[in-house]
Parts: structure tokens; sequence; C-alpha cells
């Protein structure tokens, strides 16, 4: 059985703690690798890596670090093909799906490569008599990334690329399900010439976790994963004084007004509902159907969710692989069943779902469930599975009112075609990302991606300019250079200007 080791200093490595997890191919159900599992001896290796590579690193010159960006750039878009397949074979998700996710974490990495003009200060001229102020930025330190499941190689790369770019020094714990993709990016950073011990990856759970963040040689911590153990990590690594942006969980509505057009907005709404078997923490999981449009979009979508080639992730035509584990594809269809029992229309049912010659595989059909209601576990679950829940509401108000009420706040949209009522909703829902006629509103790189309420702990977003400051401090210097002519001016008052 093939096992995915570390990547700690420039090389691969078993480490010390033989823990091991198993890693699935989700299409067959087979085990197909070993995952190592760190002890807190493998972590502190990782992270002496990285504090040993951090004063060159932070000290070489921008155009230097840049151009290593610009190389690992032309390599990652290179290799992109093979670095989807790694994806597809232990997450599951269709190939063009997971080239997709490439393609969105080479963005950043295009971003950071504009890192000169990023981390340009500011500078203000003779702000007092002969003084002058200026800042600038420094990074961090070492700095760590704990990642999800669902997107193995886009959200790590939400965050290395900036960090580094930026001077700092990186420690990636992925998800333990999907390890292979970042040892194969870190096998391409030092192609492209990053010097070693500034990219590490440290396997693990939350051991490995714990690990980093208590660890006094870490200075940030960027985390990406589900609600309870985002505020966890919050908590604890803000007591431990380290910087923290920790992105959580889910419930993202889509809301149908009755002028939209409905054929548009299903064709978008089943898209991002079933896309990547709605493992996304942007799928929209929950539609609010606005007076007249409901019984016209439940139709629509259902035709859909029917519709929907369900096969594994490499075979030709597939337009949704299985999810991630069995444990998942369990969970999903308990919650199913859940919507049933509580008094919900199981208005299209992927429970019985059976790909041929994948019998053993992870899937679940897509599901429309209809006449949901805000008590049922269906609407207040973040099923991350290819479900959509089906709200009706009377006005768009109503509709707004019910997304405010909500816990999560990572993304929403609307379908519609009034710019009045998109205004009114843009203005007026308490969301971080939100779709006009757009159904997945993933911001460009160049703008910064987070949620509000429980889908964000801390305050910075990752990647765009709100990402180059999390990985760095800014410095403010007020400098003075006198002709000295032996008449001093010093004084026991507070400075003022003069
Ligand atoms: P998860 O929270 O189970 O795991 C995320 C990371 O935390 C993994 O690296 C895992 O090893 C580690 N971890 C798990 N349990 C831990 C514990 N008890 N202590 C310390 N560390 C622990 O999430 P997941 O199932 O891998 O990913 C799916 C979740 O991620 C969903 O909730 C989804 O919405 C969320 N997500 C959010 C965003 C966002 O931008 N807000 C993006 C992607 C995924």
């Amino acid at each position: 059985m093939a096992l995915v080791q570390h990547w700690i200093a420039g090389k691969p490595t078993t480490g010390r703690s033989d823990r091991t997890a198993p890693v699935f191919d989700p299409a067959t159900g087979q085990q197909t690798k070993e995952v190592l599992l760190a002890d807190a001896v493998d972590v502190d290796a990782a992270v002496a890596a990285a504090k040993d590579a951090f004063p060159a690193w932070s000290q070489t010159s921008i155009s230097k670090r840049t151009k290593v960006l610009f190389a690992f750039r032309e390599l990652l878009n290179q290799h992109a093909a093979e670095v989807a397949e790694l994806i597809t074979d232990e997450h599951g998700k269709v190939l063009s799906d997971a080239l997709g996710e490439v393609q969105r974490g080479l963005e950043v990495v295009e971003f950071a490569c504009g890192i000169p003009s990023l981390l340009k200060g500011d500078y203000s001229d003779n702000v007092s008599s002969d003084v002058d102020t200026f800042s600038f930025r420094e990074p961090l330190g070492v700095v760590a990334g704990i990642t999800p499941f669902n997107f193995p190689a886009m959200v790590p790369m939400w965050m290395f690329p900036v960090a580094i770019a930026c001077g700092n020094t990186f420690v990636l714990k992925p998800s333990e399900r999907d390890p292979s993709a970042s040892i194969r990016i870190a096998e391409l950073w030092q192609e492209a010439g990053l010097p070693d011990g500034v990219f590490n990856v440290v396997h693990g759970d939350k051991l490995a976790v714990d690990t980093l963040l208590d660890h006094e040689d870490v200075a940030a911590i960027s985390f990406v994963g589900s609600t309870p153990i985002a505020k966890y990590i919050h908590e604890r690594a803000s007591a431990n004084g380290k910087r923290v942006q920790a992105l959580g969980g889910a419930k993202n509505h889509a809301i149908i007004l009755p002028d939209a057009d409905i054929d548009f907005a299903a064709d978008h709404l089943a898209a991002a509902a079933f896309g990547s078997a709605g493992e996304r923490c942007m799928a929209l999981s929950a539609a609010v159907a606005v007076g007249s449009a409901a019984d016209a979009i439940v139709a629509a979508v259902s035709d859909r969710a029917r519709a929907v080639k369900v096969g594994a992730g490499r075979a030709d035509g597939s337009e949704m692989g299985p999810v991630v584990t069995k444990q998942a594809q369990e969970r999903i269809l308990g919650l199913i069943g859940t919507g049933e029992q509580q008094g919900a229309t199981i208005a299209v049912d992927g429970r019985d779902c059976s790909v041929e010659g994948y019998e053993d595989g992870f899937f679940v059909g897509p599901t429309v469930i209809d006449q949901v209601s805000t008590e049922m576990d269906v609407y207040n679950e973040e099923i991350f599975g290819p479900v959509l829940s089906v709200v009706r509401a009377d006005t768009v108000d109503e509709a707004i009112a019910l997304i405010n009420a909500n816990p999560y706040g990572n993304g929403t949209a609307i379908f519609t075609n009034s710019g009045e009522a998109a205004r009114r909703f843009q203005r007026g829902v308490h969301v971080g990302m939100i779709g006009i006629n757009v159904p997945v509103p993933v911001p460009m790189a160049f703008y910064s991606f987070g949620g509000w309420k429980a889908s964000l702990f801390g305050d910075k977003h990752v990647h765009g300019p709100e990402g180059v400051s999390f990985y760095t401090r800014a410095k403010v210097v007020t400098a003075r250079w006198p002709h000295v002519d032996h008449a001093s001016d010093a004084s026991f008052h507070f400075p003022t200007a003069k």
C-alpha cells in the first residue's frame, strides 16, 4: 500500500510517528493509500525547518522572491492535469471540476506574483519640519495552514502563495482524506527554486493541529473547515497569542424571485447545488422560492437533478462524482430521511443511487427536498452533499430576513431581473459574498474571500489585499536627518508638530 509521507526541509520523510489513516478512492470505495499521522515531534521538525528557512527567505529581495513565484506558476500550469488527477482519485470530484479548482488556486499564485506592488508602503514628506514618515510591512515568521478535504489544492493555495510571497515560511497540515496533491505541489515549489524549508507539509489529525496551535514558533494560523473546529482553532490559537483567520461552514441560500428567468435560474441552481456533489463551502444548499416562482423552480430544478450524469470522477461524461467517504454518504442519506420524517416532500430522491461498475462507491444521487421549514434538520444542518432544500417565502423581504436569521453568512445569491430587488438584497443580507444572477460568487484572487457570522472567526478574509495584510505587520518610521547646528531642540514635552 502506497504511503503518503510528510515533506519537511525539502524532502519527503516518514518522520517518527507510525500512526496512519486510510486514503480511499471514493468512486470504488477501496482503500488506495495510507497517510502518515504526525506526532508532536514530526510537527516540531516541520516548524523547525520553517524557522531555519525564515531569516534567509524573509531577507531575499522582493524581485528574487517574485521570480520563484513566476516559476512556480509556470510549473503548476504545466502539471495542472496531474494535480487534478490526484484530487479526483482521493476526493472523488470529476476531473473537469478538479482542474477548475487548480485553476482558481493558480489565480492566487498569479495575484501573489504582483507582490512588489502589493507590498509598497506609504511615504509622507516633511510631516514636521525636516521630519519624514513612511511605512512598510514585514512578514510574520513561520505561519501554518490547516485545510479541509473539499478543495485539497485550491484552499491551501488561498494561503501559501500570499504568505510565501510576503516572506513568511509555511507549514501546511492538509486534510488527511486527500493528502497527495499537497506533496506534488511541494515538489513543484522545489523545482521552481524555492529554498528548502520555506514550504513544508505535515500530515495528521487533531494531534498535529493542536501542536501547531500551541507551538511558540508559529506566528499565525489560517484555517478552513467546519464551524465547530474553526471556532475551536480561533479560540485556542488566539489564547496562545497568534494571529488567526478561521473560515467555517456554510448554508448558502439562493433567492428566486417570480421575475427571474426560471430556466436560467434552474440551470445555475442545479450546478451550484450538485456540482462537486454539493461538497463546496459555496454550494447553494437552500433555495428560497418567492411567491409564484416556487412551483416552477421546483419543477425545473427537479428535471435538472434527474438528468445529472452521476459517475466516477475519471469516467468520460460524469458530471457529478461520489462523496468523500462512506461516513459522509451515510450521514447524507440519514439527513434526507429526517427531511421525509419531519414532513418535507422529497421531490427527487437520490438515496438509491448506484453506478454500474462502481457499486461500492460512495455515491449519493442529486436530491431535491421541497416544502422545507426552518425547524427541520435538513435546513439547520450543513448537509455537504448533493441535496437542495427548497423553502418558500411570500416576499423578497421575508426571504432576506430568513437568510439573516441563519447562523451562517458565507455566500448567497439572488435570481431576478429587478435591479431594485437585487440592490435591496445586496445591501440587506448579512453575508460576506453575494451573487446577483451568479450562483457561486467566489471572488477573484485579487479580492478577498470570506464569510460573516459562523462562517468566519477572526477579522481578515483570505487572499487579495486582506491576505497580504494578514501575513504581514506594519512598521511606521518617523525619521529626521538633522543638520546639526549644535542648538538642540530636545524637550521633555510630549512631541508635537513644529
Ligand atoms: P473539518 O473541520 O472536519 O477539517 C478541517 C481540518 O481540521 C482538517 O485538516 C482536519 O484534519 C482538521 N480537524 C478535524 N477535526 C479536528 C479537531 N477535532 N481538532 C483539530 N483539528 C481538526 O472539515 P472538512 O470535513 O475537512 O471540510 C468540510 C468543511 O469545511 C465544511 O464545513 C465546509 O463548509 C468547510 N469549508 C469552508 C470553507 C470556507 O471558505 N468557509 C471552504 C471550504 C470548506
